[in-house]
């Protein structure tokens, strides 16, 4: 990572008071992990500091120490914004003023529109928490033991316990560490991957009903009524897509999750050969090239259609630029 960006965010950290630090819709471990981690080292060091996201805390990483304290809108005046693990600033939802200057943007997707004064971008690392673990010292701060397993929790699910594609010795070097530093792995695993609810697993029931494939890309669909039916309280696809990668013969897997006002989230997962990063942001989102999303306006039916038409082309060798229905707010920002 870049030095001079490095010296530069321990300037700004140094003359800023007041923090205000935030990260992506509807947040997953490395989201709330990296908040939480960075969050808790800038408050050791004497700093205020405020955490907020748009969607809350889910209840996998509420155990972790200062989740009860993300706020869902900014307070007080701050002396500075950083924003983590989000691609663009959009990501971060409704948090910020539009156009509001955006200080350190520390982040490792490959779709990340350098959107920052200071930009702290490294599309190597599995995990924000992973750029942060050798950043933190970096910038002065200190690792405790709750900042480890904030930390580790964003590692571990971004990885989905240390098995993508991305997968380096050092993101297992890193891992060590923040044990060494006092997180507890397999407590931490437990929680963030393998406990779920009751509702959650119905939720996959009514999606893998749902399941569907032509040759090698496989797909299900989560309706607003399925969801109101079963209780989920969530607006994600409750990780079913990491159920649908399991599956032997495809290559490419797709969940459509219907959300209010009109709205389908997209989520694909693909082998490492194909980039879905790239379809993704001919919808308006991005993400990484073997995991990415959008949130696409329109209904079911037709995103579905669209979707599956523009993905296809993976399979054929042409990936071409369709815009049929990418979200108009990120269109300046998609380069
Ligand atoms: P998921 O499908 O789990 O929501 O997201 C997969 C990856 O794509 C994550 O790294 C996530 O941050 C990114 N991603 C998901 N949705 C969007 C989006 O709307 N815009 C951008 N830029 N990235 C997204
Ligand atoms: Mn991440």
């Amino acid at each position: 990572m870049d030095k001079t960006a490095i010296q530069d965010a321990r300037q700004r950290l140094k003359s800023a008071q007041r923090l205000l630090l935030t990260s992506h819709i509807r947040p997953d471990g490395d989201a709330v992990g990296s908040l939480l981690g960075m969050g808790l080292a800038l408050e050791n060091a004497g700093k205020q500091v405020e955490m907020v996201l748009a969607d809350t805390v889910p209840q996998a990483f509420r155990h972790l120490h200062g989740s009860e304290r993300v706020r869902k809108k900014v307070e007080g005046s701050v002396d500075a914004v950083i924003v983590l693990d989000s691609g663009d600033p959009q990501r971060v939802g409704e948090i910020l003023p539009q156009g509001a200057i955006i200080d350190i943007n520390i982040d490792h997707h490959i779709t990340n529109t350098q959107f920052g004064r200071i930009n702290l971008v490294d599309t190597r690392a599995a995990a924000t928490a992973e750029i942060l673990t050798a950043l933190l010292p970096q910038l002065g701060l200190t690792i405790t033991p709750p900042v480890a397993a904030a930390l580790l929790t964003g590692l571990l699910t971004d990885t989905i316990g240390f098995r993508t594609s991305n997968m380096r010795p050092r993101t297992l070097r890193i891992a060590a560490e923040l044990m060494e530093y006092g997180a507890d792995l397999p407590t931490l695993y437990e929680k963030a991957l393998n406990s779920r609810s009751f509702e959650a697993v119905r939720l996959w029931g009514a999606g893998l009903s749902s399941l569907q494939r032509q040759d090698r890309l496989v797909w299900a669909t989560l309706s607003l009524n399925d969801r109101r039916a079963i209780g989920y309280p969530g607006l994600d696809d409750a990780d079913l897509i990491n159920i649908l990668t399991t599956i032997r013969d495809a290559d490419v897997a797709v969940t459509f999750t219907e959300q209010p006002d009109d709205q389908v989230k997209v989520s694909w997962r693909a082998r490492p050969q194909y980039n879905v990063a790239e379809i993704a942001r001919q919808f308006g989102g991005g993400g990484h090239r073997p995991a990415a999303g959008a949130t696409i306006p329109g209904d079911l039916p037709t995103v579905q259609a669209s979707v599956l038409q523009a993905t296809r082309a993976l399979f054929n060798g042409t990936q071409t630029n369709h815009r049929v229905h990418h979200n108009p707010k990120s269109e300046n920002k998609v380069k």
